[in-house]
């Protein structure tokens, strides 16, 4: 018995058959009335920056770029550790060296 016929059955069952809502299976997460509720108070629009409210310390502040510049190309392998981290050296089996694995074992 596939997924897709119990699926297939579940749904004439409950659609056709019992009449009952599929909702009722379903989280109420899921349902429209949760996701209007958890962003009816979250949105606030705004209107044209001319009508602007902004006080005046944050008005006079200059923010600039970050300093420095990314470094181009892929990031170093090795990272520093942190305080009081230990560097754990990985073993190749075969040869039980230390630090290289099948495609750098000479
Ligand atoms: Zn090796």
């Amino acid at each position: 018995m596939s997924l897709e016929y119990l699926f297939r059955n579940l749904i004439i069952n409950f659609l056709f058959i019992r009449r009952s809502s599929c909702y009722y299976y379903c989280s109420h997460y899921y349902h429209k009335e949760t996701l209007a509720i958890a962003y009816a108070g979250s949105i606030y629009p705004v209107g044209p920056m001319q009508e602007w409210d902004v006080p005046d310390d944050v008005q006079s502040r200059v923010v600039l770029p970050p300093k420095g510049r990314k470094p181009s190309g892929r990031p170093p392998k090795k990272r520093k550790p942190s305080q009081g981290e230990e560097i754990v050296h990985r073993k190749y089996g075969r040869c039980g060296g230390l630090g290289h694995n099948r495609l750098k074992c000479s």
